[in-house]
């Protein structure tokens, strides 16, 4: 059997090594460190407009604090994507509140602006405003920011970016994670860039980010004696790892380039395939294709094609089964027109390592073509 082609693996540059080194001569094994303070000054610069940024030990643990930062508590309602990774959610009941689960539309696969709006107006009549928004930048395609801030702006409800695929995407020349009034990013092992587990919680408000190293540091109060007047977390990135995110950080634009071309090599070389097609970049739209997907033409054909290339020894994966479709949130409101739906039937990820070898690419390529030559 040829060796296993991953979705989405880690990708060292060589780098990171001397980061970790330094942790362990100068004895920073702990959840703060020159590491840390270095990790998060490079999220700054790479992401300028002067944002200020938080290093947790994961995305969720952001999402889990921006909620609480932005005064969601028991008994409130969040929007939220449909179209996502559990770990958008999941942090909404976390807090005791509930989430309203929105649909997506077909140019971004994100946050579909009118069902938004028909979501706020029919929340607010049945008497609860909501909180906040989580928009996805999914799969490292920018959402309709313009669109969807508007709307939130005009309620008055803020914006949580969860831009945890999208580190090095852009949308009208601006970064994603710079959008939301707190945004968060994620170095998971399969992310853009990893430090094996981790993630940041980014914000323009100094207070703001402030706030989340209090909280994720056991919310321990100026005081001699350990005083506390909020509960706090355990969910500050280690030293050794922010190591790691300093490494990677010296070739995120490599990886993005690296992770465009997966995509390109895909598009060029199956564009002809009738039961294929892809999702392109509106205009003023940069994606760092955090994972090349694509379309089929039928579920039936999904479900085959991954069994397919299993046989091949090459993982392949579903788009995200949309979360009003989860046995966890089955009772949570929600604000539909089909399009997740259909997207999860017909989508599928191909291999998007960064590190894939073009005999990788390659045997992925034939793999596939056999597939439709059956
Ligand atoms: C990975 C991911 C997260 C969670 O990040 P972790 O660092 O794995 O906790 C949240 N949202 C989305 C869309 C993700 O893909």
């Amino acid at each position: 059997m040829e060796s296993k082609i991953w979705l989405s693996s880690p990708h060292m540059c060589g780098k990171e090594q001397s980061f970790i080194d330094e942790a362990f001569a100068t004895n920073w094994i702990a959840p703060l460190g020159p590491n840390v303070d270095g990790f998060e000054n490079d999220i700054e610069t790479y992401l300028k407009e002067d944002i200020h940024a938080a290093a947790l030990s994961s995305g969720t643990a952001a999402i889990h604090l921006a909620l609480q930062l932005l005064d969601v508590g028991v008994g409130d309602e969040v929007i939220c994507q449909s179209k996502t990774f559990s770990a958008s959610a999941n942090p909404i009941v976390y807090l005791g509140a509930t989430p309203i689960f929105v649909d997506s539309e077909s140019e971004t696969w994100n946050i579909c602006p009118n069902t938004l709006e028909e979501a706020i107006k029919d929340r607010i009549a049945n008497g609860k405003k909501p909180k906040a928004i989580i928009a996805v930048h999914l799969y490292g395609m920018p959402y309709k920011v313009d669109e969807i801030h508007s709307i939130a702006k005009s309620y008055d409800i803020p914006i949580l970016e969860d831009s945890a695929e999208a580190l090095g995407s852009t949308y009208k020349n601006r970064k994603c994670g710079t959008f939301g009034d707190i945004s968060i990013l994620s170095f998971n092992g399969n992310k853009i860039i990893t430090t094996s587990g981790g993630g940041a919680l980014v914000t323009k408000s100094k207070k703001l980010r402030d706030e989340a190293v209090f909280l994720s540091t056991q919310a321990r109060d100026k005081a001699v004696e350990y005083l506390h007047s909020k509960i706090g977390y355990n969910y500050r990135m280690s030293n050794v790892l922010a190591g790691i995110g300093r490494g990677q950080m010296t070739v995120i634009n490599q990886r993005v380039q690296q992770r465009r071309a997966n995509y390109d090599y895909y598009k060029s070389n199956l564009k002809d395939i009738e039961h294929i097609s892809f999702i392109e970049a509106p205009k003023e739209y940069f994606t760092n294709r955090w994972l090349s997907c694509i379309l089929l033409h039928s579920e039936n054909q999904k479900h085959q094609l991954i069994e397919h290339l299993n046989g091949f020894n090459i993982e392949s994966r579903p788009l995200w089964k949309p979360m009003h479709q989860q046995p966890i949130f089955k009772d949570a409101p929600k604000y539909l027109n089909g399009i997740s739906d259909d997207l999860f039937k017909k989508g599928l990820c191909l291999p998007s390592g960064s590190n894939l070898k073009d005999a990788e690419r390659q045997r992925v390529l034939d793999a596939i073509k056999s597939f439709f030559k059956k």
